[in-house]
């Protein structure tokens, strides 16, 4: 299987056999400054190369393709929709546009969604019915299983966790509403915190660690908090609290058997999980909170490629998802 991943400032192109080796890896920048249609040439282009890498090599041949992008999007027909992230992509249809032109069918699925395919058949998820899956990078995303079945919605945006409201009158968050978990929890509203820090003359560790304010970034924030800054720990501490009341509600909705904390700023941050078990603790069901395990995601930055095989072979004989090649 050809898995290819479209990010905000990368393109990824890889073979994914069926024990999961990763091979073949092509990348370029995404550049989405130089237009839809010349992003899709070079994503098409870098596709094609792992394709003959692939052939070279003498690996299994692909019986399809899977794009990880960001959401919205529309995975039965394979329309990107308007991501955020790439500038100027309206309703580009981009699983049709692959599909004719490397000759294999193609599908296309937000890159949570995938990630949550791929943590659910291999990785800390396998062999749970009901899973919620969270990414804690620059935003907060998600993806959900439901006894057995991922969850798509009728619009394709089902699991968009980061943009449930755990405060009323917090924070803006992205989208222009008030109090969503990513509007405390994400690495983008560390930053806007610890940048408010600097302009207060809060911090000077971070002062001293960070020069010009516009390169503040959540890692800084971090590195003050781990040399000892108050301030800078307590902003991280809350965003924990806000990712742990979101999940503690997605306990209560849903009863999942799993919760798996993914994403840079839950690898690196261990004291997440105790915080986010500790709310869950606190303000979900009793039941439901002694059942389900936290996890750390298995997959790192190969989550949205071996995510993209189950995504192809599970949706390559779905009549559903097949109006994108036929
Ligand atoms: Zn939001």
């Amino acid at each position: 299987m050809l898995a290819i991943d479209l990010g905000g400032t990368q393109i990824r192109a890889a073979h994914v056999a069926a024990d999961l080796t990763v091979s073949c890896r092509h990348a370029v920048p995404t550049d989405s400054a130089s237009g839809v249609e010349d992003v899709v040439e070079r994503l098409c282009a870098l596709a094609s190369e792992a394709l003959t890498a692939a052939r070279v090599e003498g690996l299994e041949a692909p019986i399809g393709i899977g794009i990880s992008a960001p959401g919205p999007l529309d995975p039965w027909a394979g329309v990107v929709v308007s991501p955020p992230n790439l500038a100027a992509w309206h309703n580009v249809p981009l699983a049709r546009l692959v599909s004719a032109r490397l000759g294999l069918p193609t599908f296309l699925e937000r890159d949570t969604n995938v990630a949550v395919m791929a943590e659910w058949r291999f990785g800390a998820a396998q062999g749970a019915r009901t899973v919620v899956y969270v990414t804690i990078s620059t935003g907060i995303g998600g993806g959900i299983v439901i006894d057995a079945r991922p969850l798509i919605g009728l619009d394709g945006t089902a699991g968009e966790v980061g943009h449930l409201t755990v405060d009323i009158d917090g924070p803006l968050c992205g989208d222009g509403q008030r109090g969503h978990a990513e509007a405390i929890g994400s690495g983008i509203a560390i930053r806007r915190d610890g940048m408010a820090l600097l302009e207060q003359g809060a911090s000077p560790t971070l002062a001293a660690l960070v020069s010009d304010p516009q390169q503040l970034s959540a890692r800084d924030v971090a590195d003050a908090a781990d040399s000892g800054d108050a301030a800078c720990a307590a902003i991280y501490e809350r965003a924990y609290i806000a990712v742990g009341a979101m999940c503690a509600g997605l306990v209560n909705l849903l009863n999942p058997e799993v919760i798996v904390l993914g994403g840079s700023i839950a690898e690196h941050r261990p004291r997440l999980h105790v915080v986010v078990g500790r709310e869950i603790a606190e303000r979900s069901f009793p039941r439901p909170a002694a059942r389900v395990r936290l996890e750390h995601a298995r997959f790192s930055d190969d989550v949205s490629l071996i995510g993209a095989l189950p995504i192809v072979n599970e949706r390559i004989a779905d009549p559903a998802y097949r109006r994108a090649s036929a």
